[in-house]
């Protein structure tokens, strides 16, 4: 397991913080919102928002978690559009679909759970295919891009929204301060777990920087691979489609 994935133990804490950490979720989407001080839902919005997508478009949210990328994309595809939300977590998924349908999302939704590496959607399915802070936990990262370029139909757009290298040698003490010694404390003090938060911060560090994933995606099959950084390469989207 690692961060934001746990059952919280009841406890004086959770009084402190009341009734958000009363399942994963509310876990989950609160230290998002900690750990980068509200800035994921900017930088989630983005991505979505430049998106290559259209009404009645078929898409693919993998590693789609509690489903804010969904929800997003919902505007976009309209009634008549379809989104897949697929997970390898049955817990993370059904949140999502809990909170999705919570919030009036029924028609046009659909849950899978399955592993990134191996699809379980037939060839050329998709208009666009999205994996947003996913990719980084999946262990065969190369697998799963060819899967995402199998599953698009020709035309369609794969986007990668991750934690990718600080640009700006002055920021980076003050992002290493952030990640190695406010995250862990974060962890600590509201789910009580120092050592997931110390692995994010890992998990950070190893993932491929922007060039890299971006080699990743042509050796995948990718047509025009390329990124853009948000916030200084904090994090990056790349692009790629199907030719
Ligand atoms: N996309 C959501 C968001 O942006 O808030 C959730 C991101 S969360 C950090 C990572 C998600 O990746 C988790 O829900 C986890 O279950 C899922 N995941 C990890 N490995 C996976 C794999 N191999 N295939 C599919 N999903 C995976």
């Amino acid at each position: 397991t690692h961060f934001g994935y746990r059952e919280v133990p009841t406890g004086d804490k959770q009084k402190l913080v009341g009734e958000v950490f009363s399942s994963v979720a509310g876990n989950y989407d609160l230290m998002n919102d900690l750990m980068s001080l509200g800035i994921h839902r900017v930088w989630k919005r983005y991505f979505v928002a430049t998106a290559q997508v259209k009404r009645g478009d078929r898409v693919l949210d993998l590693a789609g978690g509690t489903g804010d990328i969904a929800a997003l994309l919902k505007d976009r595809v309209g009634d008549t559009g379809e989104l897949v939300l697929g997970d390898i977590n049955g817990a993370m998924l059904r949140v999502g679909r809990d909170r999705m349908t919570d919030r009036g999302n029924v028609r046009g939704f659909e849950y899978v759970q399955c592993n990134a590496e191996t699809l379980p959607f037939p060839d050329a399915s998709f208009d666009l295919v999205t994996i947003a802070f996913g990719l980084r936990n999946v262990t065969d990262k190369d697998a799963a891009l060819r899967e995402m370029l199998r599953v698009l139909k020709v035309g369609g757009q794969a986007r990668v929204l991750e934690f990718s290298a600080v640009k700006a040698d002055w920021f980076k003490p003050f992002y290493d301060f952030h990640s190695f010694k406010v995250l862990p404390r974060l962890g600590q003090l509201f789910a009580r777990d120092a050592d997931s938060y110390q692995y994010l911060a890992e998990s950070i560090r190893r993932h491929p920087p922007q060039e890299e994933l971006k080699a990743m995606m042509e050796a995948a099959g990718f047509a025009r691979a390329g990124y853009r950084n948000l916030s200084g390469g904090i994090v990056a989207i790349h692009t790629g489609y199907k030719a």
